[in-house]
């Protein structure tokens, strides 16, 4: 049977540990995991596009498996359809995630019912870990070594020493 292409998307402003960790247990089901970012300025992300993306390709270099760090703008259910992908990979924390998540699994198979979501839990150790806790962190200048990769670390000490 052929492997199923996955994408997962995400804002990843920036990476952490906790979608690394999705992220390499992805590789080890699917075939091809396309880490899509997403292009949304609406949201005011820290950094920009091209950062993020460069942050991913970085921080998942030495993963043993298929990946493609993308971006797309517009729906998710139409960049689906662009790559052929069947699945939407997302990651599930704590059942604050559960809610949010939901809507948006079934909102993507109102418009798109060829693509299923499926849901990986990361290590506990990352169970609470978002990206905004770590901005929050960096920007008091406080240590964020557990929660992202050195690169990653770099970057956040370099963006707010410019503020
Ligand atoms: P968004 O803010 O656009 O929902 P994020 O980049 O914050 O996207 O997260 C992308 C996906 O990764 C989401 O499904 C989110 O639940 C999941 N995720 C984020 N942090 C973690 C973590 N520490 N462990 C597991 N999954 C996570």
């Amino acid at each position: 049977m052929e492997q199923a292409i996955a994408v997962y998307p995400g804002t990843f402003d920036p990476v952490t540990r906790g979608h690394l960790d999705v992220i390499e247990r992805g590789l080890k089901i699917f075939g091809r995991l396309i880490v899509a970012v997403v292009n949304n300025p609406s949201k005011h992300p820290v950094f920009s596009t091209e950062e993020r993306m460069e942050m991913l390709k970085e921080s998942t270099r030495n993963m043993d498996g298929e990946i493609e760090v993308d971006s797309f703008n517009g729906l998710l259910a139409d960049y689906m359809t662009v790559k052929k992908a069947k699945v939407v990979l997302r990651g599930l924390r704590a059942i604050s995630d559960f809610e949010y998540e939901l809507e948006m699994a079934l909102t993507n198979r109102h418009l798109n019912e060829e693509a299923e979501t499926m849901f990986l839990t990361p290590s506990e150790k990352y169970i609470y870990l978002r990206a905004s806790t770590v901005r929050q962190i960096a920007k008091l200048k406080g240590d964020v070594s557990a929660f992202v990769t050195p690169n990653v670390e770099k970057r956040l000490a370099q963006h707010y020493s410019e503020q």
